[in-house]
């Protein structure tokens, strides 16, 4: 196959019958992965009792210099431990952006507390010191956090926030495996920070999802809270109620494997994105990613597009007419304040957060994941370039 460059990009010439269907993610398994799951296999340690847990947890709570890492089932699981672990309870206020995966705020609502939603900033699409400071009463308990995308929530004024009024930082970095704000890792800032390991994050286990934290407090709780709060004494009796939120020994033997390549699969994450950064700048009507702030480097967990408002085409129609030429996409997050199920049970009822909204209907991302050849990007432009006109 010849290969093709910007030109062929323009008048579209890459075909379908040339590439392939492109999926919205593939993970790639090219370390240790296979060894390491053989292992398990060989040993019989299958279950969450075996010794690719404590490894994993090891590397992954060393990688983003914390002192304690408790692996989980998925990065879902992690929030509920996350805000069970602070003993949020009902009455207390967690604040948290209303642009994110429902994760966030549904953790919030089982643990009877009342999330209070807030909206984000255009160009990063996280929320600022400034969204939180406006939303904090005299019942706000914590802070969650979520870096969305690929560049991290401006932490320091966020910091200094949190302390100024006493209140808890859950920080969710499921998107952030590898990177940085002002040199330090994301997943270092909050009283309590959680990752998850789905494949289409920077570090998979299939399943999986980790807390993080410095505090052996928290760090045991979450233990507990994650097994059934068995009681070391008395096995079988409870003071409290737990999940069973266990990873397994194949899970992190896998994930053990993907935290060994993390430098690579960021360099290739940010490959990706200048490569489409370079391959879509001259599209007129879009907009790209944020290559960078003063504080960081995009990261580009996903590729996002956001059509301008002159574009007649909203992300649906965009991603279906993408979708006919066999490459895959995802929309944006829905807003929490907009969800059927919090409208339901009463809540947001009066809050509206226009960035949110605006976004939400008109952003997408294309295929981002760490598998995706320069031939598969070129095709995406392509159609694109035609797609999108
Ligand atoms: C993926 C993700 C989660 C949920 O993780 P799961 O492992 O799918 O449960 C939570 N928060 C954010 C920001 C995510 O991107």
């Amino acid at each position: 196959m010849k290969s093709s460059g910007i030109s062929d990009v323009l008048d579209g010439s890459l075909s379908y019958k040339a590439v392939g269907a492109i999926p919205v993610n593939q993970p790639l398994l090219n370390g240790n992965e296979q060894r390491y799951l053989n292992d398990c296999i060989e040993t019989g340690w299958i279950s969450s009792e075996g010794p690719y847990v404590e490894r994993f947890e090891a590397a992954m709570a060393a990688r983003v210099d914390r002192s304690y890492g408790v692996g989980v089932a998925n990065g879902s699981a992690a929030l509920d431990i996350a805000i069970a672990s602070l003993r949020i309870q009902p009455g207390d206020e967690v604040i948290l952006p209303s642009f994110t995966i429902i994760s966030c705020a549904a953790a919030v609502v089982r643990s009877g507390a009342t999330p209070v939603v807030v909206d984000c900033d255009p160009l990063t699409f996280n929320s600022t010191a400034q969204h939180y400071s406006d939303a904090i009463t005299s019942r706000t308990k914590a802070l969650m956090i979520v870096h969305i995308y690929g560049l991290p929530a401006d932490m320091d004024p966020i910091l200094a926030l949190a302390e100024k009024h006493g209140l808890a930082v859950i920080e969710d970095a499921a998107q952030m495996h590898g990177q940085t704000y002002k040199g330090r890792p994301c997943g270092s800032f909050g009283t309590i920070s959680t990752f998850s390991f789905y494949p289409n994050k920077l570090v998979t286990s299939g399943e999986g999802g980790m807390v993080v934290t410095n505090d052996p407090v928290l760090a045991e709780n979450c233990r507990s809270l994650r097994n059934l709060c068995f009681d070391p004494r008395q096995r079988f009796v409870h003071e409290e109620l737990g999940w069973n939120y266990r990873l397994t020994n194949m899970q992190a033997a896998i994930g053990l494997a993907q935290v060994e390549q993390l430098d690579e699969t960021v360099a290739r994450k940010r490959e990706i994105g200048k490569q489409y950064s370079e391959l879509l700048c001259s599209l007129s009507g879009v907009k790209l990613p944020v290559n960078r702030t003063d504080y960081a480097e995009g990261l580009y967990w996903v590729f996002s597009v956001i059509l301008d408002d002159e574009m007649e085409m909203d992300a649906k129609a965009a991603m279906a007419a993408l979708a006919e030429q066999k490459i895959g996409t995802r929309p944006f997050f829905w807003p929490m304040h907009m969800q059927p199920v919090f409208k339901k049970m009463g809540l947001f009822a009066d809050i509206s957060c226009p960035v949110a909204e605006r976004i939400a209907k008109r952003g997408f991302y294309i295929p981002s994941g760490l598998a995706l050849t320069t031939l598969q990007m070129q095709r995406v432009a392509a159609v694109m370039h035609k797609v999108l006109r």
